[in-house]
């Protein structure tokens, strides 16, 4: 399997995709939105279409979320010896708000990791002598 980009460092295909930048071309903006994929790079017309990266991002965005807010809103009751509404009044749009700070740079973090080990959806093979590996 032959690497998609292999004139341009890996480090810098994750970093645009993380800044929302074009994973080919690393300066075209990927969103069309604050979380929409744009058609096609401005820059360097590359496909947007290709890939898919769906909820994917989500599931790590809530974990991370998670693992940075609830110990701190843990941590706030035991300490100020808060009523449980006074906890969830302040920490439920906190974490909301770590949710959707995260959500694009992730999005175009794994749309980047997809561009850049050239997936795609998986196949099944009925006829193993027509296998073709790529
Ligand atoms: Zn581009």
């Amino acid at each position: 399997m032959s690497d998609p980009t292999p004139q341009i460092d890996k480090s810098k295909i994750l970093g645009a995709g993380f800044r929302g930048r074009c994973p080919e071309c690393l300066e075209g903006p990927l969103f069309d939105g604050y979380l929409k994929f744009a058609h096609e790079c401005q820059s360097c017309g590359f496909d947007y279409h290709s890939n898919d990266v769906a909820d994917g991002p989500a599931v790590f965005v809530i974990l991370l979320a998670s693992i940075l807010v609830v110990p701190l809103a843990l941590a706030f009751q035991i300490k100020m010896d808060a009523s449980i509404y006074l906890t969830m009044i302040i920490f439920i749009p906190a974490i909301i708000g770590v949710c959707l700070a995260l959500l694009r740079p992730f999005r175009g973090l794994m749309f980047a990791l997809q561009i850049m080990n050239n997936a795609s959806e998986g196949e099944l093979v009925t006829d193993p002598e027509n296998y073709d590996e790529n």
